[in-house]
């Protein structure tokens, strides 16, 4: 299919289809009749060095739903493997995306272009390759209101329509998501050449993983332990980042924990809302496997399945040696963890000088917040009105007066003897904490609303939202609602692996 009117251009480097030979299957979207760009990312595509106008055209969501492959890229569809709920997968894949090429943007970054709805593929194991509205559009959301927050995360480059209509519980606009990632190798990626015992496969993988993202290893004789330290820190950091914004990924199977240390694969997810550190959204997650408190286990557990496909590149020779040093390598998560944790707890509560107590007024907050029903976002976000001298408002999260538990006095007490050690100004500490604990996350019953309200035709809420969420840490006038918690009659929030 040729393309409508002007073609968009992108400076494509494509490494992954030129290195990695076998790691893929080259592909094609399917060809839609009149694919329409809903939402661009207009930003994003600048700073990718793209032209917004055209990527806006007939012939710009042509490219961006997969129906016609760009100029100069590769369109292909990568093999992975995966643990899904802790049982093994030996061949998932791209099942209803495509990676349509590497462009290197304006300061000389690398960043895949993929599309997720865009079609069947040899991977798709009898699903559809199709993706909806609702759930593009969760993820278009979500991923940015990630990334405003701070968090590494895939984002979305746009959200076009396919016009076709798909069958998820009733007909629903059919539509495809165009995102960015640093790359999409993934845990999945090293275990579907692992299981197959190939070991020259991970060798040549775990290469092309140093070089895009760990490119101080290059070259070093010990650089598969190494590239295995750098994947456990930068997945630390990610899931202390998480827990310090109250996210729950939902589904952190192992083909959806990346090589980079991005959040990828917003499906399930959901911020929580009251303190609660089992919370679990998604509706197949029976056993709470995925619960918020456990993922930093998880991600651990992940790290470990990691480990295990790099055993025999780690020592060819050894295979107890290499076992030693991956487990010695993986014992040191917790403690990397508990660092990030803990530097983001400083931050979120306003201390600035480090002491060995901290640890324990951090984990001692969390033990009185448990099932108090307090909500997570307005606590920390209040707290800097604590530092102002002023509790009101950190109380009133509680309920009555009467409701306030004396834990939480006890609590107060230590954390303003504690703030009474530090050297910093108040307002300027206040200031920082405010920096840090965002007055607005994606609340899930204003996502819902946003969501439905998108896939009945109408985008103002969504891009409301999305204007909200994606400044989260300024206080906007008018826009209290979306700080509120949401109401009684909301009930509990259920997640569904949205496909
Ligand atoms: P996800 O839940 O998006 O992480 O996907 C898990 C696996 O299921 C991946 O291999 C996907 O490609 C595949 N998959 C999900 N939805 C579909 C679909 N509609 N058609 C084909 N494959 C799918
Ligand atoms: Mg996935």
């Amino acid at each position: 299919m040729a393309i409508d009117g002007v073609a968009p251009r992108f400076n494509f480097d494509n490494s992954f289809a030129r290195e990695l030979e076998g790691f893929y299957v080259p592909w094609k979207g399917s060809e839609l009749p009149a694919p329409t760009v809903l939402r661009l990312n207009v930003g994003l595509a600048r700073e990718l060095g793209l032209d917004p106008d055209v990527l806006e055209t007939a012939g710009g969501a042509q490219v961006l739903s997969g129906s016609v492959a760009p100029e100069g890229g590769a369109p292909l569809a990568m093999a992975y493997a995966g643990h899904q709920f802790g049982g093994f997968s030996p061949q998932l894949g791209d099942g209803r995306a495509l990676l349509i090429g590497e462009v290197i943007d304006r300061v000389g970054n690398r960043h895949d272009i993929h599309l997720k709805g865009s079609g069947p593929t040899p991977f798709s194991r009898g699903g559809d390759g199709k993706a909806v509205l609702g759930p593009v559009l969760r993820e278009y959301l979500i991923g940015e209101a990630m990334h405003a927050l701070g968090i590494p995360t895939t984002r979305a480059l746009a959200a076009v329509l396919t016009g076709e209509s798909i069958y998820r519980n009733g007909a629903q606009p059919g539509a495809v998501l165009a995102r960015v990632a640093s790359s999409h190798l993934r845990v999945g990626t090293f275990q579907f050449f692992a299981v197959r015992e190939e070991t020259e496969k991970i060798r040549e993988l775990a290469d092309y993983a140093i070089a895009r993202h760990y490119p101080e290893l290059v070259g070093l004789p010990d650089r598969y332990i190494s590239l295995l330290r750098s994947v456990c820190d930068a997945q630390a950091e990610l899931v202390a980042k998480w827990m310090h914004v109250g996210f729950v990924h939902g589904v952190m199977n192992t083909d959806n924990t990346t090589i980079s240390g991005e959040t990828i694969d917003y499906g399930p997810c959901a911020f929580i809302d009251a303190y609660d550190s089992g919370a679990v959204f998604s509706s197949i997650d029976e056993h709470g496997r995925y619960a918020y408190g456990n993922q930093p286990y998880i991600t651990q557990w992940n790290l470990a399945r990691f480990a295990e496909t790099l055993l025999d590149v780690i020592n060819p020779d050894d295979s107890k040696a290499a076992a030693e040093q991956a487990t010695e390598v993986l014992g040191s998560f917790a403690t990397t963890y508990e660092t990030a944790w803990l530097a983001g707890m400083r931050k979120k509560l306003g201390l600035s000088i480090e002491e060995a107590e901290d640890l324990e007024l951090a984990h001692g907050l969390f033990d009185v917040l448990q099932g108090k029903g307090v909500d997570y976002t307005r606590f920390f976000r209040a707290l800097s009105s604590v530092t102002r001298g002023d509790a009101a408002m950190v109380r009133t999260l509680f309920g009555d007066p009467g409701d306030v538990p004396v834990s939480f006095n006890t609590w107060l007490e230590s954390y303003r003897q504690r703030l009474s050690r530090e050297k910093r100004e108040p307002l300027s500490r206040a200031a920082g904490m405010d920096a840090v604990n965002p007055v607005y996350i994606p609340r899930n019953h204003m996502v819902e609303e946003a969501l439905d309200a998108a896939v009945a035709g109408d985008l103002s809420l969504f891009d409301a939202l999305l204007g909200v969420v994606t400044a989260p840490f300024v206080e906007q006038e008018g826009r209290d609602e979306y700080a509120q918690p949401a109401p009684d009659d909301f009930g509990r929030y259920v997640t569904y692996c949205g496909t």
